[in-house]
């Protein structure tokens, strides 16, 4: 196949195209906010010929937040999208005369992290994305998991307290509600405040943390140790070599990754009469979604 590897990000308040080369490293992009569901396969189409500015196309790949199809077209709803059942990939292959794969942004990430990040080479890998929500996309012998509906490697909702906090997927207890960026602020509501009393932000936690201030660093640690027995639950059914953080509060590092080796170690069935996986930060950052997505439309079975 021969042209251009484009990727799509499609988020809640944004679209980003990019093209990336053979390193996956992005060598042009656009970016503009997302638009009404029914215009995103017109805006996406716009994206693209303006980026490839009059060169062929190989193929797109269009990382969704949302659940898609297990044949990869069709986006069968959407977390902050008002989108459902969406024949995303078939509308902008109509408009663009090109192959289009669409892929869940998180398993976008995943296997960009895989190819190009902090899990190249690992054959069986666990990516875990500490954003807004907590996602999550798995690597078992080399190719992505996907599950026989499309929505596997939903790390997030996995149950942590029976009866715990109402979720936003409408069960209780979910990880999701005690290690993701929003539960992180909650957790600071009274023990953090900003320089005029105000709450603070997840990224002010995270500069405080980086910053060795105690509280932050406090904070850190126990929404750490939470992650890290969440996680332990995964492991002892997946048994990854390499477990890759990334998202917002994967930026505090060590400050958070220490604590989820943690809480790994105390909550890992077999403790330490078993080899464990290693624990490391993502290093594609937020583009990763689209370097992944374009990396598997030019290839679609390369991870098949
Ligand atoms: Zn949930």
């Amino acid at each position: 196949m021969t042209g251009l590897e484009v990727g799509v990000d499609v988020g809640g308040t944004k679209i980003a195209a990019g093209i990336i080369d053979e390193t996956g490293a992005i060598v042009r992009s656009a970016r503009r906010p997302t638009p009404d569901s029914s215009e995103i396969p017109a805006a996406i189409a716009e994206l693209v010929r303006e980026i490839a500015a009059g060169q062929a196309v190989a193929a797109v790949g269009i990382g969704a937040a949302g659940f898609i199809s297990a044949d990869r077209q069709t986006v069968l709803t959407a977390p902050n999208i008002d989108w459902n059942d969406a024949p995303l990939g078939h509308d902008v292959s109509a408009l663009l005369d090109v192959p289009v794969v669409v892929e869940n942004d998180a398993n976008a990430a995943a296997w960009a992290e895989h190819r190009f990040g902090a899990g190249r080479g690992a054959h069986q890998m666990l990516a875990v994305t500490v954003g807004t929500g907590v996602g999550g996309g798995l690597v078992v012998n080399g190719h992505l998991v996907r599950g026989a509906h499309g929505i596997a490697a939903e790390v997030g909702h996995i149950r942590f307290e029976r009866g715990g906090l109402l979720c936003g997927c409408g069960l209780y207890g979910c990880l999701e509600q005690y290690a993701s960026g929003t539960a992180l602020e909650r957790r600071a509501e009274g023990r953090l405040l900003g320089p005029d009393g105000s709450p603070v932000s997840g990224p002010e936690i995270t500069r405080l943390a980086n910053a060795e201030d105690p509280a932050a660093c406090e904070l850190l640690a126990e929404f750490g140790r939470d992650l890290g027995e969440g996680i332990a639950t995964l492991v002892a059914v997946l048994d990854p070599e390499v477990i890759v953080i990334g998202g917002g509060v994967a930026e505090a590092g060590d400050h958070l990754l220490d604590p989820v080796r943690e809480g790994l170690a105390a909550f890992l069935t077999g403790g330490t009469e078993r080899p464990g996986p290693s624990v490391v930060a993502a290093e594609l950052g937020n583009q990763a979604g689209l370097v992944g997505a374009a990396d598997l439309a030019v290839d679609p079975d390369r991870d098949a």
